[in-house]
């Protein structure tokens, strides 16, 4: 049989040993061909340690110990799970282990005989066993020591072991994987060769080697993406603009008519807006501001400017129970001003789509407000002056470019809240101007924080029934939906009826979650938002730009879970309105450093104190963590960590020539394609 090479564009299914079923799994993980395939790099490593003696052992930290059994393991049925235990002990003291579902090792393990047992020490029933700990022979685990065992991203039905077989496979096969990077830059900047480095960032000869690899591959993430920005800029800076405004008496009344005072921050940006906005050039303008800074009401009022200068626009957010509530907000602003609104949202039928697609380009709506719906081939604009994006971190720059070409070069305002420093935003948002809004409203008070476990819930609850009898409303976050046999977590479903139980008969307990009919979730946010449900039970649905001001105490299960960029945005949902509101974090671990991260918000409000702080719990070491940094996401680069490379990336972008530039996408025909889309959910 003729052997080809295999190439980094093929399907995985050519590839020794994946078969059809594999390659569904496969799909699910987003991997399509063997460029995905090698790019699925490992979330972290595991490296095995010496093994320590029993006594020294803490709960919570995976660890080795050599020890002799003291009995023959025992097997238990419990229900359809069958449990293998034992004891084993060193010279300094003895442990329990359990296994699932391995009832052969009764047989298998044998008293009196030495292993190295390696797991994770869990506490059960008050005392320290190791539950399904891995079983070696002491030469085979030496042999394993100090080796870095990568750990991919999984999915049902793949197992950790399959994916590096795979990817070793692909590595027997593939010699050379596609660089995009030209050889002097690879020189000036002491990269390592690039299929050298995917191999090492698998399967490293050691931590030094695989430091080096993965500083070679976030640099050419970081090229990439800076290219893209490049070209984005190219072209379309210095658009003349076809919808130049004038300012308008509307705006002015609509300030003194809002129910408090602007900040000096928004102020100054909305003046920001207004020179672009008159100005001869197209805007492109990002607004950052940390969570309740009050980003909204600026895009009210330059919606308001554009609608008054005769042009239509458009606000496109990222779930629909947002687009929901600023269509809600809007339309309470802006009809006595005679402008005319709708929604549009995937969720919507088919004839109310048609009827919406009709009246957009008819121009008998001035404002649309919606999802992604609002980029789809069918909707056409009239005259599309402005389009705003809400929280624009959810979306790509494919995105926000569709939005645009909808129209003959619109203004363009995104808003966003990921907190990160000005020197990395100019190198992120390269091809946008941007204004902060660094300050929160002055009457605000601040929220007050607590990190607690989960023996407080009784307190937490009293807490609450007392916050609804005085009107206020309430939030408690769980990372499931529903139970699960995976991950031993709160979800929503089984933490309902329990809370149902445990407040007050009067308090009305509703849940929310993104696994629910889009009108069943925008019925619970209404009613939430009207005040008829006063506690909410949801995922991280709420988690961005939700408004209800009444709401004052946001409790999250589990916190540990989440990372704190999000925990802060979660924690934006109160503190909105004129009471004094407060954020219940429950940690669910033990571990001292998921308590240490949580200190950090219970110290702080101040969503880049906390990306700052994070950062340095996070340390240069835990190069592999999980992601914290919200959602400027790329595959292995971390903004934050990796601000240096970041800057060296786009300082070698910066210095090509155009010609340079043009070569790498000519001779690459699909890259611009691909960087693009690469860049969803990161600007
Ligand atoms: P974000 O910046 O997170 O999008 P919003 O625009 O939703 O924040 O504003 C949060 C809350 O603050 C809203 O209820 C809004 O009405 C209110 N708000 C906005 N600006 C001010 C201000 N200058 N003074 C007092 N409250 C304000
Ligand atoms: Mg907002």
């Amino acid at each position: 049989m003729e052997v080809f090479p295999l190439e980094a564009i093929d399907k995985i299914k050519v590839i020794k040993g994946i078969g059809e079923k594999t390659e569904k799994v496969f799909h699910k993980l987003g991997i399509e061909t063997v460029q995905d395939l090698i790019e699925h790099y490992p979330r972290g490593y595991e490296e095995f340690d010496r093994p320590v003696p029993i006594a020294s052992i803490q709960e919570g930290i995976t660890i080795a110990i050599e020890a002799s059994l003291v009995m023959t393991p025992k097997v238990k049925k419990i229900r359809n799970l069958q449990i293998v235990s034992t004891q084993v002990k060193d010279s300094s003291a003895s442990i329990s282990l359990t296994w699932f579902n391995m009832p052969f090792l009764q047989k298998t393990l044998r008293s009196g005989y030495h292993y190295i047992f390696r797991g994770k020490v869990i506490r059960k029933n008050g005392i320290l066993v190791i539950e399904q700990p891995g079983i070696y022979q002491r030469e085979d685990y030496y042999r394993l020591l100090k080796v870095l065992q990568p750990i991919y991203p999984l999915t049902e039905g793949i197992t950790n072991a399959a994916i590096s077989k795979s990817i070793k496979q692909v590595f027997l096969e593939l010699t050379i994987a596609k660089d995009y990077i030209p050889k002097t830059i690879a020189r000036d900047y002491q990269l390592m060769d690039r299929t050298k480095a995917i191999k090492e960032v698998h399967f490293p000869k050691d931590r030094e080697s695989m430091m080096k690899a993965r500083q070679r591959l976030v640099f050419d993430e970081f090229f990439l993406y800076s290219l893209a920005l490049r070209k984005l800029k190219e072209k379309k800076t210095v658009l003349r603009t076809e919808y130049r405004m004038e300012e308008r008496p509307e705006c002015d009344l609509l300030i003194k008519a809002f129910p408090y005072t602007l900040t000096n921050a928004q102020l100054r940006v909305w003046e920001e807006i207004k020179k672009d906005l008159h100005g001869e050039y197209v805007m492109n303008r990002l607004i950052q501001g940390d969570v309740g800074s009050g980003k909204t009401v600026l895009a009210i009022l330059s919606l308001l400017m554009a609608v008054k200068n005769g042009y239509q626009t458009s606000l496109m957010v990222p779930t629909e129970v947002l687009a929901k509530q600023h269509y809600k907000s809007l339309t309470g602003l802006l009809t006595e001003l005679g402008i005319s609104i709708c929604l549009l949202v995937g969720s919507m039928t088919a004839k109310e789509k048609r009827e919406t697609y009709e009246n957009i380009k008819t121009h008998k709506v001035d404002i649309i407000i919606g999802t992604h719906a609002l980029i789809q081939e069918k909707v056409e604009y009239d005259r599309l002056g402005l389009v705003i994006t809400d929280e624009q971190h959810r979306f790509g720059v494919k995105q926000r470019e569709a939005l645009m070409n909808k129209g003959g070069n619109p203004h363009v305002l995104v808003m966003s809240a990921t907190p990160i420093p000005r020197t990395l935003a100019i190198i992120l948002y390269g091809d946008l101007d941007i204004s902060i809004v660094d300050e929160l409203p002055a009457e605000r008070l601040p929220i007050k924080n607590c990190v607690v476990d989960t023996n407080y819930r009784p307190s937490a609850y009293r807490f609450i029934d007392k916050q609804v009898a005085e009107g206020r409303q309430t939030y408690v976050i769980c990372p499931m939906v529903e139970e699960s046999e995976a991950v031993e977590a709160e979800n929503v479903i089984e933490y309902t009826e329990r809370l149902k139980e445990a407040l007050s008969e009067k308090v009305v307990v509703e849940f929310l979650h993104g696994k629910m009919k889009p009108k069943d979730k925008n019925d619970v946010m209404e009613r939430f938002a009207n005040g008829e449900i006063n506690a909410l039970v949801s995922t991280t649905v709420v988690e961005v730009g939700v408004n209800v001001p009444n709401a004052t105490v946001m409790m999250v299960e589990n916190s540990e879970r989440f990372g704190l960029a999000q925990l802060h945005q979660l924690r934006g949902r109160v503190g909105r309105g004129e009471h004094q509101s407060y954020c219940i974090f429950v940690c669910g671990s033990s571990s001292k450093v998921a308590w240490e991260r949580l200190e950090i918000l219970n110290k702080s409000n101040d969503g880049f104190f906390i990306a700052g702080e994070d950062l340095k719990l996070r340390g240069p070491g835990d190069i592999f963590g999980i992601r914290q940094s919200g959602d400027l996401d790329f595959k292995l680069g971390d903004i934050f960590t990796d601000a240096s490379l970041l800057k060296a990336a786009a300082e070698a972008v910066k210095k090509l020539t155009d010609n340079e530039v043009n070569n790498i996408f000519e001779s690459n025909p699909y890259l611009e394609e691909k960087i693009l889309n690469g860049l969803t959910g990161t600007l």
